[in-house]
């Protein structure tokens, strides 16, 4: 008999674990509550503009290849990838815009244009970020933590200290970066996992 499984909610969450269930030979149910399936993927149609809701670049291109590949599909016959740059543009109220970008060279071109002080606290912040993200993506974002008891373990607790993750992320930018309007870009970035950049 095959095996069942039901999932609630049609987002990206929901729809990678259907692909990989259904590859596996379960038989699967998506429960959705909107009209619609792509949870915050989706966009926002008022008029003649377009928003979308949440998503709207792709963050970790590897997540998406690897649900292609464990459903033994090669992506490329499905998707094509765009490079987006800059890949934000971003509008403040005095007129003044800012122009990110995934090339280094051209990112400090912008930082050092708001001040070398900023530009310096940048790459400081970029570095602390990137030591704090590899401790947790060895020790717990690739984990499965099938038994809770998993995460109370002391070497976990204690990975959990290293990435200093009770503090705000508006307290770690701003120990680093001083403008204003590279602070509040820096904090937008937060809301991408549902968490105030003010709260802990
Ligand atoms: C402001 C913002 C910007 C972002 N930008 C990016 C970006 O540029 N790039 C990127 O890669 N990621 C981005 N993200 C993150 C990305 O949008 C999410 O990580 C991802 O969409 C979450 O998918 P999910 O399936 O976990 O949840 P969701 O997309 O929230 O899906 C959950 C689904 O479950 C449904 N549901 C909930 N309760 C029930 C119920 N009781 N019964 C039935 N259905 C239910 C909901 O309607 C929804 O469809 C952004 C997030 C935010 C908030």
């Amino acid at each position: 008999m095959r095996k069942s499984a039901i999932i609630i909610g049609s987002g990206i969450g929901g729809l990678s674990t259907a692909i990989r269930l259904l590859s596996k030979g379960y038989d699967v149910k998506i429960y959705e509550k909107e009209k619609t399936i792509g949870g915050k993927t989706n966009q926002l149609v008022h008029g003649p503009f377009t928003f979308d809701l949440t998503a709207s670049i792709l963050l970790n291109r590897a997540i998406y290849e690897e649900v292609f590949t464990d459903a033994n599909l090669n992506y490329r016959d499905y998707l094509e990838f765009l490079k987006v740059d800059p890949t934000y543009r971003c509008f403040y109220p005095d007129g003044v815009h800012y122009d990110f970008t995934r090339d280094l060279v051209s990112l400090i071109k912008t930082l050092e244009s708001i001040s070398t002080e900023d530009s310096i606290g940048y790459m400081k912040l970029l570095s602390e970020v990137y030591e704090r993200y590899m401790i947790a993506n060895d020790h717990f974002l690739q984990k499965t933590f099938e038994n809770p008891i998993d995460f109370f373990k002391p070497s976990s607790i204690m990975n959990s200290f290293k990435t200093k993750a009770f503090s705000t992320s508006s307290q770690l930018i701003s120990k680093y970066v001083k403008d204003e309007k590279l602070q509040k870009f820096l904090c937008y970035q937060s809301l991408y996992v549902g968490i105030s950049p003010f709260e802990g």
